[in-house]
């Protein structure tokens, strides 16, 4: 099932990618965690993505590009994965489909999360991540039982430090700017699904899961 969860930054992808990547055991591949992971071990490539992820702003095609090549021809994504947070903008859904081709392995689903702008802003600020299993968590709107700690596993909870407000408007406006030319990109292609993002979580999973059942 190769299938991409798009949306804007706080629209969800990454908490609904954990959840159906568990229930579907694929993985969930997350350019933003993997360049994060590169940021965190001090990597050259590391070293090149940190200015452009501080600033909000994209990281190179080339650099992402190549990350997402080498990560999909791993052993654990040959039944197919979920993308989450690429493609970005038109040249990586191009380079993507292009590749894709060579493996005779096309993308077979896009589910967009649409959820109004004003509401991301307040996701964003409020959000903070697991460190060890990766759940997510808004301290306004889902926060743990526990402050700063997970309820699954009781891992520490961190922010996200592009997180912040003067980063959050670039991001968004980068969304807005480059990412959203996929929706019309996907519906021409007849591979776009669009869901409300916002209302409960777990009908969110349900209603991207029928998407994933039908392909
Ligand atoms: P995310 O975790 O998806 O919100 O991504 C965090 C940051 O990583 C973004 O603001 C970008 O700087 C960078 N990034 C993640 N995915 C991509 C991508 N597909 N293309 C370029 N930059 C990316």
């Amino acid at each position: 099932m190769r299938t991409v969860l798009l949306g804007a930054p706080g629209s969800g992808k990454g908490t609904q990618g954990v959840v159906l990547a568990k229930k579907y055991k694929i993985p969930q591949i997350s350019t933003g965690d993997l360049l994060r992971a590169a940021v965190s071990a001090g990597s050259e490539l590391g070293k090149k993505a940190k200015s452009a992820m501080d600033a909000g702003a994209l990281v190179s095609d080339d650099i992402v590009i190549g990350l997402i090549g080498e990560r999909i021809s791993q052993d654990d994504a040959q039944q197919g994965y979920i993308l989450d947070g690429f493609p970005r903008n038109i040249p990586q859904a191009k380079a993507l489909d292009l590749m894709l081709s060579e493996l005779k392995q096309p993308l077979q689903s896009v589910v967009l999360l649409d959820v109004p702008f004003e509401e991301l802003m307040q996701r964003l600020t409020g959000r903070r991540t697991c460190v060890e299993c990766g759940a997510i968590y808004n301290v306004h709107l889902s926060p743990p039982k526990v402050e700063g700690h997970c309820d699954d596993c009781n891992g520490d909870l961190f922010q996200r430090a592009d997180d912040n407000e003067d980063t959050i408007g670039n991001r968004l406006n980068v969304y807005q700017e480059q990412t959203s030319p996929l929706v019309n990109y996907y519906q021409q292609q007849k591979k776009l699904h669009s869901l409300p993002g916002r209302g409960d979580v777990d009908n969110i999973t349900s209603m991207v899961g029928a998407i994933f059942d039908s392909i």
